[in-house]
């Protein structure tokens, strides 16, 4: 089975927004077997739109459609399908009758060119959107079809997963080919590599190593006939990984250092505070992202000027005069300063130079220090990061969370 994918939409054209969910379509296509053999961008242009989908469906066997199923004048896309497979298109009238009561419990006016929303090719099968008002589509015509989703992305993928995925396994077809990601933080990408270097020729699954901000990754794909071959080709690699890298591969797939971090204080009941003098609060919004965080996280300081050093956390006056605010010493200071003050468990400090400007040859830019404090000790560790100013923030709060994730697990923060 061989399939085409089609955006539709002048923003993309106009590199107003990226093509999040040609990717994730792609992705799916993959999984499922299904070999994805080109793929289109088009604007919002009845003629084109059409003549992008004929060519499509001219070429295989399935067309996947991304966007203009909106209401406005502009949202073509069920004119180009019903077009491109000379179907006509009619009013769906128990879709119509749900719109009016939807747009009736919100309150707002019905105007007539909201109906547009309830046409659709005639034979065609609804695909409901549980999220929002637009609902998508699949027109079979012969041994062609063409799905029609909503291009707002978070619609889109819920709509991927719920309909296109199921109907992909139904049209069935050879080889998928899965991915899984294993993030590593708290080792180089180039030590990485080193260890894992006899599996990199692999040939199913592969492997490959991507280097990521202040982290690194290496993406397991196996291609297969079926769902558990596939499954044990991946996890056959992912334990090979994980018996060389041990345990700085801290997550699997979407999840993240900060999550995991959490899950693992929580696991053995601990509190954490956080001290921030480079990053200005990016540690703990990273952190209070993750939903349930409160049980672990009771909140931190931001610090950053020496006033504030001394006044929220009780970095000595002299200790800053000494080594300045991007040392080893004022480091930990503050995260023994934010332990005192919020009675946490543990607390996790950042300092140093975001740059581009205030580093001297002694403390040059991307210079930082990341400080641990539980009850029984303090440490710190220097950092020397590349890149601009966001890099080097970003970088030092995935050093900070490296940190404590590796001294939780070796059980303090003196052992570590
Ligand atoms: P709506 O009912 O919201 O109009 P629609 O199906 O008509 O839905 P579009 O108008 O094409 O969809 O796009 C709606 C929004 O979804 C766009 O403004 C854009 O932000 C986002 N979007 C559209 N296509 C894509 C895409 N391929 N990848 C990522 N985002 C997209
Ligand atoms: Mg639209």
């Amino acid at each position: 089975v061989t399939a085409e994918i089609v955006s539709v939409g002048t923003e993309l054209l106009l590199g107003q927004i990226e093509d999040t969910n040609a990717t994730a379509a792609a992705r799916v296509l993959a999984e499922a077997g299904v070999t994805c053999q080109r793929r289109q961008t088009v604007g919002d242009n009845l003629d084109r739109l059409t003549e992008a989908v004929r060519q499509a469906l001219s070429r295989a066997d399935l067309v996947l459609t991304i966007g203009g199923l909106g209401p406005t004048e502009d949202d073509l896309t069920r004119e180009a399908i019903a077009a491109a497979l000379e179907v006509p298109l009619e009013t769906d009238d128990e879709l119509l009758a749900r719109l009016q009561e939807s747009v009736q419990a919100r309150g707002v006016p019905w105007v007539h060119s909201l109906a547009r929303q309830a046409l659709r090719p005639t034979g065609s099968r609804v695909l409901p959107n549980a999220i929002g008002t637009a609902v998508g589509f699949i027109c079979e015509k012969g041994r062609k079809a063409v799905t029609a989703l909503p291009g707002p992305p978070r619609e889109f993928s819920a709509m991927l997963d719920e309909h296109v995925r199921p109907y992909l396994a139904t049209r069935g077809g050879g080889v998928r080919i899965v991915s899984r990601v294993l993030r590593v933080a708290g080792m180089g990408e180039s030590l990485m590599e080193e260890k894992v270097r006899p599996l990199l020729g692999s040939g199913n699954p592969t492997l490959a190593p991507l280097a990521k901000s202040g982290e690194a990754h290496l993406r397991i794909t196996a291609r297969g006939e079926d769902e558990i071959t596939i499954r044990h080709l991946l996890d056959d690699m992912e334990g090979e990984v994980r018996a060389r890298l041990g345990d700085v591969v801290y997550g699997v797939d979407e999840e993240t250092l900060e999550a995991c971090v959490l899950s693992l204080l929580r696991d053995r009941k601990v509190t954490l505070a956080t001290a921030e003098s480079c990053t200005g609060g990016l540690l703990g919004g990273r952190l209070t992202s993750v939903p349930g965080s409160s049980d672990v996280y009771l909140g931190g300081y931001v610090t950053y000027s020496n006033e504030m050093k001394l006044r929220a956390l009780g970095v000595a006056e002299r200790l800053l005069r000494e080594h300045g605010a991007a040392s080893e010493e004022c480091a930990r200071a503050m995260a023994e300063g934010a332990r005192r003050a919020t009675g946490a468990d543990w607390a996790v400090s950042v300092t140093g130079i975001a740059g581009p400007t205030g580093g001297t040859p002694e403390k040059p830019v991307g210079l930082v220090f990341v400080g641990l404090a539980d009850e029984a000790a303090s440490v710190a560790t220097q950092h020397r990061f590349g890149g601009d100013r966001e890099a080097v923030r970003h970088r030092s709060t995935q050093a900070a969370l490296a940190l404590l994730r590796k001294a939780v697990l070796s059980g303090g923060c003196g052992s570590s």
